[in-house]
């Protein structure tokens, strides 16, 4: 969906990791298409820790010439949790 393309940090309006992980836990962790609803997080094979394979995504883009493009939102909105959704790295 983001399709790898790497944008100048000033020009994208990214959410906060805070954001982001509000994003995940009002979800629980699991991916909000609900077609999927697969879990993001689980441990690490052979190691501490564990591993996120979710992804914050804006619902209306980050920055001008992104998917939904809103330029109506003041960079603030645009990096709300309103403005986000949690989805595994396949959706
Ligand atoms: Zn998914």
């Amino acid at each position: 969906m983001f399709g790898g393309r790497i944008l100048a940090m000033s020009n994208r309006d990214d959410f906060t990791q805070k954001t982001k992980d509000e994003l995940a836990k009002r979800v629980a962790w699991l991916c909000s298409n609900p077609n999927c609803r697969r879990a993001t997080i689980g441990a690490k094979t052979g190691s501490e820790g564990a591993i996120i394979t979710g992804i914050a995504a804006h619902i209306t883009a980050a920055a001008p010439g992104g998917p939904r493009y809103d330029s109506a939102l003041r960079p603030d909105q645009r990096k709300n949790t309103t403005n986000g959704i949690w989805l595994c790295s396949n959706c």
